[in-house]
């Protein structure tokens, strides 16, 4: 059985590989993007259970694809973390003021994204710890 979906949506091949290989490997279903305008259709389309949004992205940015999310009632409730190369302490303020579930700063700590995930998902059973 698939485990819970999350959608990615990150710009930066590597970054997002990493994210596939880590939810994979532990048996999450990952849906991948590179912009935030498709991440937004994804998230209404396939209602993820959680959202690991890139901040900076080639045209729309997190924050303003955070708002659409918001704005909808169908994407409203889906949490949203943060995945942000800034690690500025204010920026991480400014992040979590603008409405976001959670943040987790580049480069990433596999060890605090997943207890972080841990706060909005259920862990599949059967994949890696
Ligand atoms: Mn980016």
């Amino acid at each position: 059985m698939p485990g819970p979906l999350i959608l990615v949506v990150e710009d930066n091949a590597l970054n997002a590989k990493l994210l596939r290989d880590v939810l994979s490997v532990r048996g999450y279903e990952v849906a991948e993007t590179t912009t935030a305008e498709e991440g937004i259709e994804l998230a209404r389309s396939r209602q993820p259970a959680l959202i690991l949004m890139d901040i900076q992205l080639p045209g729309m940015d997190g924050i303003s694809a955070l708002r659409v999310l918001q704005q909808d009632e169908a994407t409203r409730n889906i949490p949203v973390i943060a995945v942000t190369a800034s690690a500025m302490p204010m920026e991480r303020k400014e992040i979590l003021a603008a409405g976001f579930s959670g943040y987790q700063a580049k480069p990433l700590s596999v060890k605090d994204l997943t207890a972080e995930m841990a706060r909005f998902v259920d862990p599949p059973t059967g994949g890696a710890a």
